[in-house]
Parts: C-alpha cells; structure tokens; sequence
C-alpha cells in the first residue's frame, strides 16, 4: 500500500500533524520541517525525522523553496505535502518540486497558477457557465476605469488583490466619494503583499452566505464532488466556524451548486482536492474563488462522508485512481467544526499567544480535535493563530450542536485567551440554532448582546475548571467573581 516512501510536509501545526498522520497510516515515514520558533512545537515531535528549515519571521523559514526542497532531496523524500497557507497556492514551488521529480501533493503549477489569479479564475467560472458577480471583466489598472466600472455595477461595490488570500488587500467601498482612495490603497497592499498590484470590483453582497464544495479528482478522469460546507461564520472575513451540510441547502440547488463546482474543474483540469467557493444570496449563488489546496475546514466534509481527503491526496497523486466513484460518496449526519485560536474575543480578536498552563482536549462519541499544542507549549508569536479544530459529529445538526457544546464544556485551555467562549456563545445563539447565518453575523447588535454575556459565563466557568484545588470556598470565590463582572457587563 505504500504509495511513497517518504513525505516531507511543509508546513507546522495542526495541519502538519493532520497530514502526518494520514503518513503513518499509510507506512509513510514524515519528513518535518521547522523554524527556530517551533523547536518544540508538537509536529517536530510528531515526524518520523524533522529538519530545521530557518530562523523563525521575518526571515522565510515555511517558505524558503530553495532549502524546503534540499531538505527534501537530502532526506530521499518523493512527495511533498504543502499543507494550507505558506506555499501551498505557489505555483513557483509546485513547479519546482516538478522539475526536481519530487511529487508535489496537489495539482499541477499550470493550474495552480490559473486558479491562482481570483480575475482569470473568475473568467473560467464564466466560460464555464458558472455564475459570477457583476464585476470588472479584467484586472483594473486605472482609477478611473474604476470609478466608472463601479458606477455602473452600483454601490456597494468590493475591490478584491487578484492573486489575493485571507482576506488581505479587500476593501469594501459603500460610497463613490471613497473609491478612488480605496482602488489606490488596495493596489499598495496588492503590489506588497503578493507582489501583484492587480485588483478587480465585483458587487458587494450585504449578507451573503458562504458556502463552498469540495472536490476530489484524478489522472484517470474520475472527478467528483463531496458536497458544500457553509462557512459563514467569519471575523475580518476569516471563517471561525464551518459546518456540512449547509443548513438551508435543498436537493435542487445542492444538485445545481455541486455541478457548477464540478464544471470549474473539469474546465481547470483539476486534478487532487479543491475548493470551489461561492457566495449564496437570496436563492442565488455566484463563483468567487478556487482554493488549490486543502482547506482547513476538510476535517467536516470528511465527517460527514467518512472519506480521508488527505488519504485520497496521497494516493491520487502517486498516479492511482481515488477509492470512491460518485454514486458511492454520500452525505451522512451533520458536523460542525470551531476553530479554536489563541485570541482574545472581547478585544476584537487581538492574538494572545504565549504559554498553555493547563491543556485537557475533549473526546467521548462524535468528537475530533486537530490540535498542534499540549500542556506547557509556549504558542509563538510568529504564526497564525490558530491552534486547535474543535469538531463534532451527530445524525442531525441539532444533535450535532448539543455535541459540540457538551466538548466545549469539556475543553480546558488555560494560560492564554481562546475563542472557545466565543463558541459557546454562539452554539447557544438562537439565530445560528435556526441556521440563520450569513458572513456578517458576528457584527448584528444582537448577537453581540448575547455574546458578551456568554463569553463571560463561558469565561467564568473555564476558570472554574482551571482552578487546580477544586474546594467550595475556591470555586464559590471564582464564581461570585465572575458573576460581579457578568453583572458588570449588561
Ligand atoms: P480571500 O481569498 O482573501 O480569503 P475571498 O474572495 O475568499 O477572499 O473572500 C473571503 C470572504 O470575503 C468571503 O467569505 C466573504 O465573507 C467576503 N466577500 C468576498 N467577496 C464578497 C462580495 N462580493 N460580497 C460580499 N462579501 C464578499
């Protein structure tokens, strides 16, 4: 079964082990790679032999091509694995790690590239026949193309970097007074951050929802989809939580939004996993991007199907046709996975990285943790935030939220400020009980309200839980107190 020998994954955390793992179970040895900030980071532990890859940021380390693929070559690996983020969208390191014959886990530079630019993308949905928002035909160059472009689609209009992720370079422009500043701004932040100062309009929707498909395809024609996950739920228009099925997906626009993502990659001539992203608005969706690469939020789709993506990348891109046809992948229950990162929800998110004192990861039926941390692990500073998936399974999305508030109840991380409150608050929101959800629920007044109010309870009871001598008078004294704050609050 071995479908390589060695894999290098080149990337850390929990998406490193993520990947790892499917390695181990495969009888692949894993090739780790780390920065000087990560010595002890639990994926350097983890891989079968781990590899300095440089000092920790600003210098490149995670995203040194040159000396990821020496250590590949000098480590006899065959494949590597990019993981999210990092270069896992770099056409540059695909290509190279095929001119050197390493098997790059994802599909090839060519469509990498493509997919890689939102504008050229946004023309291949078109041509496909897939819906896309009225917007600029082409990368914008000139502000008062922009201006005049804008206009004719109607406020509020998105200006968006072309090679952009992560939210990063998106302005929204509510009135024509801002465009020009706005056009000029985005194409800074383009130019430095991506090295690409294209950037294009499209229409802004109000409150759409995000809702994206999966696909799995391989060399051998077979290309197939593994359903949506919505994934509206979002902060800085980075999504916090995720879920499949879509709560208010029918089998008539499931039928029609999984053919349309479908059509794009058969149009890119995609091969491994993707995502096909796309807005949904009153009864309508529209293309917005591909992602080349697996998603964080994998982990519910692979829930709800009981498919191992990351199994099913190793093995299509050792040149095997994927284990399941489409008539045999098929939607089963509900799961919804939190993100958990080391932030702080009622200060606007800030990071707050630093030492866990006390770590203990729910578990019991219908629970998975992806975690990259364990108890006395410093999280850097360095990195991204986010340091744990919470996911839960159930038969129905009702159950499914009753599981994963009894696993928050049971997640104990202290030392550093989580989002874990926050999701508790928001497992306990009427408005995401009924699945009304859209990207700017985390912004109405009324969720806020509540979310204060739950985020302080949610607060109260983890140190409660943190408390190591748990005697009445200590935790009468930590409640008394926190109910003071709560009370406080309102
Ligand atoms: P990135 O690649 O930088 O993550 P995306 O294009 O995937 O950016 O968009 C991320 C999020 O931004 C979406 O999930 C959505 O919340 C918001 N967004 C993007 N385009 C629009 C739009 N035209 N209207 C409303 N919201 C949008």
């Amino acid at each position: 079964m071995a479908y390589f020998n060695k894999i290098l994954v080149a990337n850390r955390g929990e998406i490193a082990i993520r990947i790892m793992r499917a390695c181990r179970e495969f009888g692949i040895d894993s090739i780790g790679i780390y920065s000087s900030a990560d010595k002890n980071a639990f994926h350097v532990n983890y891989a079968d032999e781990a590899f300095l890859v440089g000092e920790a940021p600003p210098t490149k380390s995670y995203l040194n091509i040159d000396r990821i693929i020496d250590i590949a070559k000098n480590a006899d690996t065959d494949a590597i694995h990019p993981g999210y983020g990092f270069l896992s969208e770099n056409a540059e390191f695909a290509r190279r790690c095929e001119e050197e014959d390493i098997t790059f886990i994802g599909p090839s530079s060519r469509t990498i590239e493509m997919m890689g630019s939102k504008v050229a993308s946004r023309d291949l949905a078109k041509n496909a026949g897939v819906p896309i928002l009225p917007g600029t035909p082409g990368a914008v160059t000139d502000v008062d193309e922009a201006i005049s472009i804008a206009e004719h689609i109607g406020y509020p209009v998105i200006i968006k970097a072309s090679a952009g992720g992560g939210g990063i370079g998106m302005q929204v422009v509510e009135h024509p007074d801002m465009i020009e500043e706005a056009v000029n701004g985005a194409m800074r932040i383009a130019a430095s951050a991506f090295g690409d100062s294209a950037v294009f309009i499209e229409k802004y929707l109000t409150r759409p929802r995000h809702i994206e498909v999966q696909v799995l395809c391989d060399d051998h024609g077979n290309q197939t989809h593994l359903f949506e996950r919505e994934c509206s739920i979002q902060r800085r228009h980075q999504k916090l939580i995720e879920e499949a099925p879509c709560p208010i997906m029918d089998d008539v626009t499931r039928e029609k939004i999984t053919k349309a993502a479908l059509k794009v990659a058969e149009k890119s001539n995609y091969v491994n996993a993707g995502t096909v992203e796309f807005l949904y608005s009153k009864g309508k969706f529209y293309f917005m991007e591909m992602n080349t690469r697996l998603q964080v939020e994998h982990t519910v789709t692979e829930l709800i199907t009981g498919i191992d993506i990351v199994g099913e990348q190793i093995i299509v891109a050792s040149g095997k046709e994927m284990s399941y046809s489409q008539d045999e992948i098929t939607l089963r229950g509900h799961a919804i996975e939190c993100r958990v990162n080391a932030e702080d929800p009622l200060n606007n998110f800030a990071a707050d990285p630093g030492k866990i004192t006390l770590y203990r990861s729910p578990g019991g039926p219908g629970i998975r943790v992806d975690s990259g941390v364990y108890q006395g692990y410093t999280i850097p500073p360095n990195y991204d935030s986010m340091i744990a998936k919470l996911c839960a399974w159930d038969m129905s999305r009702d159950h499914a939220i009753g599981r994963m508030r009894r696993a928050i109840s049971e997640y104990v991380i202290a030392g550093v400020k989580t989002t874990l409150p926050l999701h508790h608050a928001i497992m306990h929101n009427q408005h995401y009980i009924n699945g009304d959800t859209h990207t700017h629920f985390l912004q109405e007044e009324d969720v806020q309200r509540t979310l204060k109010r739950y985020i302080l309870e949610e607060e109260a009871r983890m140190a409660h839980l943190a408390t190591p001598l748990r005697d009445g008078k200590k935790v009468a004294a930590v409640v008394a107190g926190v109910t003071a704050l709560i009370a406080k609050n309102q």
